[in-house]
C-alpha cells in the first residue's frame, strides 16, 4: 500500500479520502487556496501545501503546482476527488510522467469518455443501448434542426463537452429549436470551450438510474444502482440505492451494460455509468439507455456504500497500487436502503440562488453520516462549491430509510447562512417520492410548494426571544424575580421584517411570552415546556443571532434586547446580568445615591454593548462585580437598595 498519497481537492471530498487513508494508515498531503488555509480538510491531513489563489485556475486547477507539492512531500500518488482536474486526462499524463500514481482510470479511458458524442459511438459499438439521436459532426444549425425533425420532438440539445447540467437545453417544438440551439452553444462555449453539441430524443418521464462499476483495467464488476431522479435543473438534489422498483432483470441488464461499458475501454478504478430510463411504462429492461460515464468517485458515492459495505476509497487505493478487485461480482449483495440528500447554502425561494456566509453554528445528527468539508465558524466562500454536507442514511428497508433522512434532516442544525434544509424535509415528506414514484420532473412539477419557507409560530417566536435574552441556558436566575415581574421588550429580525415579543419572568425558570395578542406560558427545564407540553426545540444563540431548531431551523437576528428594555429592566434589588458577558465598565460605587434611569455598568454580550440603568431611586449596597470581569447569565452585578425613608 502507499506511504503517503496528496489530495488534489478540497470540502467535503478531501476530508472523505482523508478518513479512509487514515484508517488505512496512509499519510495524507493536502493542498489549499488562500480561502481555504484554515479549512477543515488542512487540518485532518498530516501535511498541507499551500498552492496559490482562492480562484481555482489559480489553485485547486494548476497541475503543476499540484505535483510539484507531491514531489516534494514525497507522496507516491494523488487522489483527485471529484470536479476540478478528477477528468482531466492531461493532468493524468502529466501525473504518470512525473513518476507518481493517479488514483484513477488511465488517462485513454478518461479521453474516450470525455466528450458524449464520441462516447455514445463507442458505447453503441460495445452493444450498450444509447438515447436515439444525432451525435454527428456537422453543427451546421440547419442540419442540426433536420436531425430534430427526423428524432421527433421533444428533443434535448446537450454540449458534446457538458458536465453538471450546463449547455443542455429542452425543445418541444421546431419553432423553439433555434433559439435553444444558440443559448446551448453559446453557454457550452462558456463553460467548456467547446460549443459542439449533440441531438437526443428526450426522454418521457425520464428517470435517472446510474451504475457503480469498478475495474482493474481489464476486468469490470458494479455495485448496482443508484437512482438519481430527484433533480433540479439537472443537478442532483436526493440520491438513493437501491433504485425504487428495481427488477433482479432490469437490475442484471443495467449491471452488465455497466460493466460492457467499462471493459470497452480497459476501465480501471470508479467510475459510473449513468443511465437515462424511460420510465412512463414502469422499468423495463428494453428501456434504458446510455447517457455518460463519470471517470471518478461520484459525489452520492456513499448510498452505495452503505448498502454494499464497501469503502469505495479504499478499493480506488488497492486498485491504483496494483492489486486485482477485491471483489468478485458473486461476492456482493446489497443490503438494505440507503439515501443521501445534499444540503446546499442556497436560497431556495429566491431561485435556489448560492449563498455565502460564516457557518455561526453546526451540529450535525446522530445516526446518519455526515460528510462535510466545514466546522463551525467556517465560511462558504463564494469560490467554490457552496456544499455544506451531504448526510446519508441506511436502513433495513425503503420506508424505514426514509423516516431516518426526515429525522436525521429534521436533527440538523446549521445557522449563519441561508439553505436548502426546509427544501430538503419537504421533498423528504412528499408524497411521491415516499411511494417511489420519482422521475426527473417531479421538483420541477412541485416546485411552488416545495420552495416555501416555512415561517415560525408564536411558539418559536418566544423561545427565540428567550434565547436572545440569554435565558436558554440553565443557570440560577434568582435576580428575576424582585419585586415585580420583570418585563422585557424583545425585538428580532426575521428577514426583513421585525418580531417583537414582550417576555415576563415569572419565578425560576418560568416565563411568560407575548407575542402580540398570543400569550405562552414557558418552562425551561431539561429543555422546553410551552403551556404544559413538552417541546423538542432547541434554541441555540450564536453571533448571528439567535436560531429555533424545531423540525426546521428558524434563525432570527437580535436587536438589542436590553436597549428596547421597558418597564423596570431593573428594579432595585439585585442587578444581575441577563446574559453571559463582560463587564466593560461600572459607574457607581457602594454608598452612592442613583435616580431611576441612572447608568449602572456596560455589559458587552453578542458583540453588542448593552446598558443596564436603574428602575428606580435608591442608594447602591454592594457592587459585586468590577469591569474586565466575565460574567454568566443571572450573576448578580450589583445591589441595590431603597433609599431610608
Ligand atoms: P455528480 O454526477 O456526481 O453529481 P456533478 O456532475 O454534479 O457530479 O459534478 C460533481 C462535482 O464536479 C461538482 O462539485 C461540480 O461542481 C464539479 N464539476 C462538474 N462538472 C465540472 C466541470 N466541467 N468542471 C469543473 N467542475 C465540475
Ligand atoms: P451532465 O454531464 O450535465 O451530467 P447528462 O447527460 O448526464 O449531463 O444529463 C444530465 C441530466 O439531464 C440527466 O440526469 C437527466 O435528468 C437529464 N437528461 C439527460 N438526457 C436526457 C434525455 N435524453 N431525456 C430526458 N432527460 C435527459
Ligand atoms: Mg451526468
Amino acid at each position: 500500500m502507499f506511504r503517503k498519497i496528496l489530495i488534489a481537492n478540497r470540502g467535503e471530498i478531501a476530508c472523505r479520502v482523508i478518513d479512509t487513508c487514515r484508517r488505512m494508515g496512509v499519510a495524507t498531503v493536502a493542498v489549499y487556496s488562500d480561502a481555504d488555509a484554515g479549512a477543515r480538510h488542512v487540518a485532518m491531513a498530516d501535511q498541507a501545501v499551500h498552492i496559490g489563489g482562492p480562484a481555482p485556475k489559480d489553485s485547486y486547477l494548476r497541475g503543476d503546482a499540484i505535483i510539484a507539492a507531491a514531489l516534494e512531500t514525497g507522496a507516491q500518488a494523488i487522489h483527485p476527488g471529484y470536479g476540478f482536474l478528477s477528468e482531466n486526462p492531461m493532468f493524468v499524463d502529466a501525473v504518470v510522467a512525473s513518476g507518481l500514481v493517479f488514483i484513477g482510470p488511465s488517462a485513454d479511458a478518461i479521453r474516450a469518455m470525455g466528450l458524449k458524442d464520441a462516447a455514445k459511438a463507442l458505447m453503441h459499438n460495445a452493444g450498450v443501448p444509447v438515447v436515439p439521436g444525432y451525435h454527428g459532426d456537422n453543427q451546421d444549425p440547419e442540419h442540426l434542426a433536420g436531425a430534430a425533425d427526423t428524432i421527433g420532438y421533444p428533443v434535448l440539445i446537450k454540449a458534446v463537452a457538458g458536465g453538471g447540467g450546463k449547455g443542455m437545453r429542452k425543445v418541444d417544438a421546431p419553432q423553439g429549436f433555434a433559439d435553444a440551439l444558440a443559448s446551448a452553444m453559446g453557454e457550452a462555449a462558456t463553460a467548456f470551450g467547446n460549443d459542439a453539441v449533440l441531438i437526443e430524443k428526450y426522454v418521457e418521464k425520464p428517470r435517472h438510474i446510474e451504475v457503480q462499476v469498478f475495474g482493474d483495467g481489464t476486468r469490470a464488476v458494479h455495485l448496482f444502482e443508484r437512482d438519481c431522479s430527484l433533480q433540479r435543473r439537472h443537478q442532483k438534489v436526493i440520491e438513493e440505492a437501491p433504485a425504487p422498483g428495481m427488477t433482479t432483470k432490469m437490475r442484471e441488464a443495467m449491471g452488465s451494460a455497466a460493466v460492457r461499458a467499462a471493459e470497452a475501454i480497459g476501465y480501471s478504478g470508479a467510475g459510473t455509468v449513468e443511465f437515462i430510463v424511460d420510465a412512463s411504462d414502469g422499468l423495463r429492461d428494453d428501456r434504458f439507455f446510455f447517457m455518460e460515464m463519470n471517470t471518478r468517485l461520484q459525489v452520492e458515492h456513499p448510498v452505495t456504500e452503505a448498502i454494499t459495505g464497501v469503502d469505495l476509497v479504499e478499493w480506488q487505493l488497492r486498485v491504483a497500487v496494483g492489486d486485482p478487485l477485491p471483489a468478485t461480482q458473486a461476492d456482493l449483495t446489497i443490503t438494505g436502503h440507503a439515501f443521501e440528500a445534499r444540503l446546499y447554502a442556497e436560497d431556495v425561494p429566491a431561485g435556489f440562488l448560492p449563498a455565502t456566509g460564516r457557518l455561526a453554528h453546526l451540529a450535525f445528527p446522530d445516526d446518519a453520516r455526515a460528510d462535510t468539508g466545514v466546522r463551525t465558524g467556517d465560511v462558504i466562500s463564494p469560490w467554490y462549491d457552496p456544499m455544506i454536507a451531504k448526510l446519508i442514511v441506511h436502513g433495513p428497508t425503503r420506508a424505514i430509510a426514509l423516516r431516518k433522512l426526515e429525522a436525521a434532516l429534521a436533527g440538523m442544525q446549521v445557522a449563519g447562512t441561508v439553505t436548502n434544509l426546509a427544501f430538503l424535509r419537504k421533498l423528504a415528506g412528499h408524497h411521491g417520492f415516499a411511494a417511489g414514484d420519482v422521475d426527473t420532473g417531479l421538483i420541477g412539477r412541485d416546485l411552488a410548494e416545495l420552495a416555501n419557507a416555512p415561517i415560525p409560530c408564536s411558539r418559536t417566536r418566544s423561545l427565540a426571544a428567550l434565547g436572545a435574552m440569554g435565558l436558554d441556558v440553565a443557570t440560577p436566575l434568582q435576580g428575576f424575580n424582585l419585586w415585580s415581574p420583570m418585563r422585557q421588550t424583545v425585538q428580532l429580525g426575521l428577514g426583513d421584517a421585525v418580531v417583537t415579543v414582550v417576555v415576563e419572568a415569572l419565578n425560576r425558570g418560568r416565563f411568560r411570552a407575548n407575542v402580540g395578542e398570543t400569550v405562552h406560558e414557558i418552562t425551561r427545564a431539561d429543555g422546553w415546556i410551552i403551556d404544559g407540553a413538552r417541546v423538542p426545540a432547541v434554541v441555540v444563540r450564536h453571533d448571528a443571532g439567535v436560531s429555533v431548531f424545531w423540525g426546521n431551523g428558524y434563525h432570527f437576528t437580535v436587536i438589542d434586547p436590553l436597549d428596547v428594555a421597558v418597564e423596570g429592566a431593573v428594579a432595585v434589588g439585585r442587578i444581575v446580568a441577563p446574559m453571559p458577558g463582560l463587564v466593560k465598565a461600572v459607574f457607581v460605587t457602594p454608598g452612592q445615591e442613583v435616580a431611576q434611569g441612572d447608568r449602572l455598568a456596560v455589559l458587552e454580550a453578542m458583540k453588542m454593548e448593552h446598558t443596564l440603568t436603574a428602575g428606580r431611586d435608591g442608594i447602591v449596597a454592594e457592587v459585586l462585580v468590577a469591569a474586565g470581569a466575565q460574567v454568566a447569565a443571572g450573576d448578580a452585578l450589583i445591589v441595590l437598595e431603597e433609599q431610608a425613608p
